[in-house]
């Protein structure tokens, strides 16, 4: 059975107190709410993970993530974070190709193998983001797109290595504008993307493969999109700044 995940991606918000007042209530929420196993990953921004893990014990309900890393592992590369780093404080997921990170960082599926190696070599899940703009919904082959970004940051990996990677599907178009996409364009897309690891990798590695749906998922719509057969929890964004929002989402996957 493959792992049922909810993640939140803090992005660029909060304050260290209001970080600290959010996470607070959302470890209470979750401990005296969610009954499922689901998986719960928080990605704050990088310089709170730290002192978010010694709220957070390591093996516990909920999980950290950082939100990127380099693909380097040490240097002269002033601002950034490498994988050891985040392994070295027993951080445990990153996320991987935000739409965000490609579009503002220029990030390419070249760059995004080369990120995604350097995280499984220490030890951290990469939450790998794939998904194609409204021009190329509307206009073009977005699921060879999708499929695409797949075949050129990830099917380098063995099957070993590929059991470890979660994919997160997320339509540029739906994510921070409210479009969600219906839970039938999840259901196919993601379907669309366990065959195509299918084909890679075989039926049982796509079966164990988490695929998360990202984009403008909130209380109101998570329970039909979690309840689609492809999709395997959420990359929640603006809903996961809530701690009631956020929690009421994990609890929809039960
Ligand atoms: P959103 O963001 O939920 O605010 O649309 C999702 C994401 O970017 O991961």
């Amino acid at each position: 059975m493959r792992k049922k995940i909810v993640a939140g991606n803090w992005k660029m918000n909060k304050t260290a107190e209001e970080a600290k007042a959010l996470l607070s209530e959302v470890v209470n929420m979750v401990k005296d709410e969610v009954t499922s196993d689901v998986t719960v990953v928080l990605c704050p921004p990088a310089l709170y993970l730290t002192t978010f893990r010694q709220y957070v014990p390591a093996g516990g309900r909920i999980s950290l993530g950082a939100q990127n890393c380099h693909e380097k592992a040490s240097g002269a590369y002033t601002g950034e974070i490498s994988a050891p780093m985040l392994q070295s404080i027993g951080v445990e997921y990153v996320i991987l190709g935000h739409s965000e990170r490609r579009q503002y960082f220029g990030e390419t599926n070249t760059q995004l193998a080369e990120k995604v190696n350097i995280a499984l070599e220490n030890n951290l899940t990469p939450i790998f983001c794939c998904g194609e703009s409204r021009d190329l919904r509307e206009n073009g082959d977005y699921i060879g797109f999708v499929k695409g970004q797949l075949t050129e940051s990830v099917f380098h990996l063995s099957a070993e290595q590929f059991a470890n990677v979660v994919i997160a599907y997320e339509p540029i178009w739906a994510i921070g504008t409210g479009l969600t996409a219906s839970s039938a364009q999840a259901q196919d897309m993601h379907a669309e993307l366990r065959q195509h690891i299918a084909s890679q990798y075989g039926d049982d590695v796509a079966q164990n493969t988490s695929i998360l749906y990202g984009g403008s998922a909130n209380e109101k719509n998570a329970a039909e999109l979690f309840a689609q057969p492809d999709v395997d929890g959420g990359l929640i964004g603006g809903a996961s700044l809530k701690s009631r929002e956020f929690t009421t989402v994990v609890k929809a996957i039960s």
